[in-house]
């Protein structure tokens, strides 16, 4: 490690004073000394972003960094796990402070904001900036989110409007125009998107299956079908559209918008009708809407229909099958 980096550790991320009681040994050493909660399983996942790929090479930095942990929470959020630890696996084309000063900005204040501690990482040289983050975070045996849990006769449900992030990328590649007044809405869902670790919480013990919306609704949907060997099926009508997409696109299109863009890290769950009493009396202390837009099926595949009925067919409008 030269002394460059040494420097930039010690300014940008060691002197970040946050300290966990279960973290013996922070930033510092060849390694940190964590005091995982007895009887809890450790929750992790990790997420790289790549600039000109995840994000635009010169998008607000203060953004990238509150998206590199976001990212990553909303994985801990999806699985119904309380964040607590990140590591961070930083390269960068050069040391270029006020680019590393906004990150740390961005990404430590929703650290703070959810009680995570940086606890380690690594910092390079290479061509282009890549942002590797870990997280990790705790679950009581039995508890967690999972994606094969969900049964037939399941209310389906999601938080949030999806679709928003998938308009702002459309805005920013010409292929869609959106109001001025609507503008910041959806840059910031885009670029600032709020990890629904309160909400995943809250569905302990309520949701019998869960997943991020990351790579689109339909898709990731998907993956609870194929993992809980279910259907679904889902009302396009009863999809919540923002009123920035619902005014962005029309309404045929603002649909797709919902079921097939990425990038909106809200959640998708499914909830047994023996406990959908219990989740109407959680929703009061929630930041974000719930919407039920379907119901779970014997039947394999997923089913989007009209409210007379009709199919609504995705492939029609060029999308490929999504399995
Ligand atoms: P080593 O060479 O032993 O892996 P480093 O010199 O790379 O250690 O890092 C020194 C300390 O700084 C370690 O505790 C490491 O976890 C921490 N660190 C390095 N880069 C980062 C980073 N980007 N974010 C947080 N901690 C970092
Ligand atoms: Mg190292």
């Amino acid at each position: 490690m030269s002394v460059s980096e040494f420097s930039l550790i010690e300014r940008y991320f060691a002197a970040h004073r946050f300290q966990r009681s279960d973290v013996a040994l922070g930033i510092g050493d060849d390694c940190a000394l964590l005091l995982p909660p007895t009887g809890q399983q450790l929750a992790t996942t990790v997420d790289t972003l790549v600039s000109g790929v995840h994000f635009f090479a010169d998008a607000d930095p203060e953004g990238v960094g509150h998206k590199a942990l976001a990212v990553n929470l909303s994985d801990l959020a999806a699985m119904g796990a309380t964040p607590a630890w990140a590591t961070l696996a930083l390269t960068l084309p050069q040391a270029n402070e006020q680019w590393l000063a906004a990150f740390c900005r961005g990404m430590f204040a929703l650290a703070d904001r959810h009680g995570v501690q940086l606890i380690g990482g690594d910092t390079t040289h290479g061509p282009i900036t890549v942002i590797t983050l870990q997280a990790h975070g705790f679950v009581p045996p039995g508890w967690a989110l999972r994606r094969d849990g969900a049964k037939p006769g399941d209310g389906l449900y999601v938080t949030g409007t999806p679709g928003d992030a998938g308009l702002a990328l459309a805005a920013a590649f010409g292929k869609a125009t959106v109001a001025a007044s609507h503008e910041n809405y959806i840059r910031a869902r885009l670029e600032r998107p709020e990890p629904r670790i309160a909400e995943g919480l809250a569905l302990r013990g309520v949701a019998s299956a869960a997943i991020d919306v990351s790579d689109g609704l339909a898709q990731d949907l998907g993956h609870i079908l194929e993992r809980s060997r279910v259907g679904a099926r889902l009302e396009v009508e009863r999809l919540p559209l923002s009123p920035a997409l619902a005014a962005s696109l029309d309404r045929e299109a603002a649909v797709v918008t919902a079921l097939t863009g990425g990038d909106d890290y809200e959640l998708c769950f499914a909830v047994p009708p023996e406990r959908i009493s219990q989740l109407e009396g959680s929703v009061a202390k929630w930041s974000c809407r719930h919407t039920r837009i379907g119901v779970i099926t014997a039947k394999p595949g997923l089913q989007l229909a009209r409210a007379n009925g009709s199919a609504f067919d995705l492939e029609q409008r060029g999308y490929e099958h999504f399995g």
